[in-house]
């Protein structure tokens, strides 16, 4: 699994870094920091659901 997001989308609302904290946390801007770009499967669901719940589609998952 690998995560890229688009922080030019991002709209800061943080559902990412509430879904997923191992995986995603927020700047000083609250923009969407990536702190894990190849997490491990046991965190497959959770980065998914963030990925699902982002309200501006910034997130990508492949693999
Ligand atoms: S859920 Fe989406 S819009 Fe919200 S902080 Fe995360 S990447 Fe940005």
């Amino acid at each position: 699994m690998r995560v890229t997001t688009d922080r030019d989308r991002c709209v800061g609302s943080g559902q990412c870094a509430m879904q997923s904290p191992e995986v995603f946390d927020q700047d000083d801007d609250g923009l969407v920091v990536v702190l894990q770009e190849k997490p491990g499967a046991e965190l497959l669901e959770d980065v998914h659901r963030a990925a699902d719940l982002c309200p501006s589609q910034s997130i990508r998952v492949t693999g």
